[in-house]
């Protein structure tokens, strides 16, 4: 399904800016008997609207198709970044609103539930979760986080108010996913009253622009946000900007807090730097494109060196991130030995697109010469780990940083 108008704004005015060529779905990992059959693949194409300003995937695959067929394999508790990232979170969250045991959180895109967990540690409130994703739902549950298995829409507005209207309405990388954002926040009319606060968070465009961070677009991912068509999204629903942060998280995310007050003064600074840095003309994406381009030619080329020199190479970490970055630049097994990952849920599977196996992180033995990192904000903590290895590659804001 290809987007002939802004999903925020309606315009017609769309331009494609960013074109990453065909993939299938990031973050589904594949059986051994899923390879003996046809795979899907979408074009992976961004378009800049004229009017809002706002970036998004042009071609939409179905939010069913998405999150509900193979099951879908991300949870936070995986990765001790996101697990310490969302204790701050919760903290700053419950201080700024002053959440107490009387109040109910609620999170849209719950995930495994660990964001959850933390906002009941730090002030004892009641709590609910809400995604889509039958299997994740299932090992909230599980843990004792009571959970609604389905998309933040008008349909879980009745069973969310038989509890109470939330103080908090939280939702962490799932306003980037919905395939319909302004349908995502039609829900929070009937939930939000004067004294609630929705607070989102979204990798951010600027840094999605500045770090040349085309790994983090996939077709999960449907928008690609500034704060300049935010604001407008957000006002159109009657909701201001209290408060905005911008976090390290993701390479870069913007943390927003909306609700009933003055405008946090940051929001029109931020607007200024994104007017100067370009991000709502076409140019700075075509600039943005040579880099990509760099970056494939000059990562190839080191592991295409390396393979014919006789290496065995390992790629790190099966996130959807490394999902854009092998099918982009057209690594297989051909190339990559196998790649590790420390989830159970994608272990003795293979990577969507490249048909890469999945193994344990034991595997870096000896035996393995070159590393590929593809998670490279996890980079630094990897680097330490892998240092038994003759290199390791990993993809930056220019090209490819090597220890060689
Ligand atoms: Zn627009």
């Amino acid at each position: 399904m290809i987007a002939v108008v802004c999903r925020l704004c309606g315009s017609t005015k769309l331009e494609t800016v960013i074109d990453l060529g065909f993939h299938p779905i990031a973050d589904t990992f594949l059986l051994a008997e899923h390879l003996n059959q046809p795979e899907l693949t979408y074009p992976l194409r961004a378009a800049l609207c004229a009017e809002c300003g706002y970036v998004g995937l042009e071609y939409l695959v179905p939010a069913e198709t998405r999150y509900q067929g193979i099951d879908y394999s991300y949870t936070s508790a995986n990765s001790a970044v996101s697990i310490r990232h969302f204790a701050e979170v919760a903290q700053e969250v419950c201080e700024f609103a002053d959440v107490t045991s009387d109040d109910l959180v609620i999170d849209a895109g719950s995930n495994d539930g660990t964001l959850l967990k933390a906002f009941h540690e730090k002030s004892g409130c009641s709590i609910l979760g809400i995604d889509p994703a039958p299997n994740i739902a299932e090992l909230a549950i599980a843990d004792g986080v009571p959970t609604i298995v389905d998309f933040f829409c008008a349909a879980i507005v009745p069973e969310v108010l038989k509890l109470k209207k939330p103080k908090v309405i939280f939702s962490a990388n799932a306003l980037n996913h919905a395939s319909d954002p302004r349908g995502f926040l039609e829900p929070l009319k009937s939930l939000m009253n004067q004294d609630s606060i929705f607070v989102f968070e979204v990798p951010y465009l600027l840094n999605f622009v500045e770090k040349t961070a085309f790994d983090t677009m996939y077709l999960e991912h449907v928008s690609y946000y500034g704060v300049k068509p935010l604001k407008k999204l957000l006002e159109s629903f009657g909701l201001t900007i209290v408060r905005i942060e911008w976090t390290d998280y993701m390479l870069g995310s913007i943390r927003v807090y909306a609700g009933n007050g003055a405008e946090d003064s940051r929001v029109s600074e931020m607007i200024s730097v994104e007017e100067v840095a370009g991000l709502y003309s076409a140019q700075a994406y075509s600039e943005f494109m040579q880099r990509v381009h760099h970056v494939r030619l000059s990562l190839c080329k080191k592991l295409y060196d390396a393979k014919a020199q006789g290496k065995r190479i390992a790629a790190i970490g099966a996130a959807t991130k490394g999902n854009t970055l092998l099918n982009f630049c057209k690594l297989d097994s051909a190339v990559i030995d196998f790649i590790t990952d420390v989830s159970p849920l994608k272990l003795g599977k293979f990577t969507p697109g490249s048909h890469i196996f999945i193994k344990s992180d034991d595997a870096l033995d000896d035996k393995i010469d070159v590393a590929l990192i593809l998670p490279r904000n996890l980079a630094g903590a990897l680097n330490k780990k892998l240092q038994h290895l003759e290199c390791i590659f990993v993809v930056s804001h220019e090209g490819i940083d090597s220890s060689l």
